[in-house]
């Protein structure tokens, strides 16, 4: 199987590099406050300077919170049949944003508040066609 397969779910969110993956949003540069995906403008009540400029973010990280899909999630989610129960995380990002992304781990029991982790990109599933829709997940390091 090739890197052709590899298909973003959408265009334009995250990239990979030889600095690893990064999620591709904006920042404001009166207030910093981070955004993903882009904003147009700020949403700070408290920031009178809009200034928005695109940014990216990761590759590492710290749990913030977890739990597990127990369930299969409905359309237009993404994963292979049949359905594996998988865990979900809230990242602290390094550089300031906080975001949810399946967590890239065998056992949904082993995430825990506070881990390591680091933004990957993965198929969310594989289809028939050999293709494979990716996004960004988060692996334990
Ligand atoms: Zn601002």
């Amino acid at each position: 199987m090739t890197d052709t397969n590899r298909v973003p779910v959408i265009d334009g969110l995250f990239s990979e590099g030889p600095q690893g993956a990064r999620l591709l949003g904006s920042r404001c540069l009166s207030c910093a406050t981070p955004y993903f995906p882009s904003a147009g403008t700020c949403h700070n009540p408290e920031c009178s300077d809009s200034k928005i400029q695109d940014a990216s973010f990761g590759p590492s990280g710290t749990v913030w919170s977890s739990s597990i899909q127990n369930y299969p999630p409905p359309v237009p989610a993404r994963y292979d049949e049949p359905y594996v129960p998988y865990a979900l995380g809230v990242v602290d990002l390094d550089d300031g944003l906080r975001v949810v992304g399946r967590m890239a781990v065998d056992d949904p029991s082993s995430v825990s508040v506070g881990d390591r982790v680091e933004l990957v990109i993965e198929p969310l599933c594989h289809n028939e066609d050999g293709s494979e829709p990716i996004s960004w997940m988060f692996r334990p390091t």
